[in-house]
């Protein structure tokens, strides 16, 4: 199970050496050893290289991946971050579509299409976002937003995968009513979702998909026993270290098997 903490907009310099601390004096590790358990951690772009050092000095085995990428890889784009520059301080995977960098910050399908595909090809880890609002839902949209969204990832996945890019690559259900709001969505509803996705699609390879919306350590087992996810993308509930180390000890105990490995280099 693939298992990361988006940690957006929060954290300082202080709060993450805490936040390492604790993950690096937990006795955790050693079980999490020949386990199908990985562990990622999405800080904001500015903490990148500090979290990557973090990691480093303190011998984790976590993968750490950034919020966003620009659809740019170089040149005169002010305020941008590239995948050249994720790839040079040993970023490993990204985060894209993310439903507040859709929702806020004009994000559109295109460039989660173009941003798919410079990671697959940098190999570098993407999680690729999606999911309907809560008014989508209740007008029964879930199936036709969902297609919208992943109709023109499938074709750049496919594309990749004819190209011989063998890179994992990650889908993340994450319904914006449920995201932040202590209401996640039930193994019923991510089921459909992720079965929908599989079967619409003909996929080169079997999707592995991560669920995101208020996860906790109150959810997280019943959640996990479900055969559809590989893992989960949490916001608020993993800015804390104890609840990420609590939940991962909770699905380390289900040992349950898994769709897709991440590789850690
Ligand atoms: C998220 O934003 O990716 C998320 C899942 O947030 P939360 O866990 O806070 O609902």
């Amino acid at each position: 199970m693939f298992l990361v903490a988006n940690w957006k907009m929060n954290m300082t310099r202080a709060l993450i050496d805490e936040y390492l601390d604790v993950l690096s004096e937990s006795s955790i590790w050693g079980t999490l050893d020949g386990s199908r358990i990985r562990i990622g951690i999405a800080p904001s772009h500015v903490y990148l290289d500090h979290v990557v050092l973090g990691i480093q000095n303190r011998d984790l085995p976590i993968i750490v991946l950034a919020q966003d990428v620009s659809t740019r890889t170089s040149g005169a784009f002010t305020g941008e971050v590239g995948m050249p520059n994720l790839l040079d301080i040993g970023v490993k995977g990204v985060v894209i579509g993310h439903s507040e960098r859709r929702r806020f910050f004009h994000e559109t399908d295109e460039n989660v299409v173009i941003k798919t595909d410079l990671s697959l090809s940098a190999d570098m880890v993407p999680i690729v976002c999606f999911g309907e609002s809560g008014s989508q839902r209740k007008r029964g949209k879930t199936f036709s937003v969902v297609k919208s969204q992943i109709e023109p990832v499938f074709k750049g996945v496919k594309k990749a995968r004819e190209r011989g890019i063998t890179s994992p690559f990650y889908l993340a259900y994450e319904p914006v009513w449920a995201i932040g709001s202590g209401q996640n969505a039930t193994p019923a509803d991510i089921h459909e979702v992720a079965k929908y996705v599989s079967e619409e699609f003909s996929w080169p390879d079997p999707p592995a998909f991560l669920y995101g919306g208020s996860v906790s350590s109150d959810n997280i087992r019943s959640l996990s026993s479900l055969g559809d996810l590989s893992g989960f993308l949490v916001g608020s509930a993993w800015l804390d270290p104890h609840a990420l180390l609590h939940s991962a000890d909770l699905v380390r105990q289900l040992n349950r098997p898994v769709r897709e490995g991440v590789h850690v280099k």
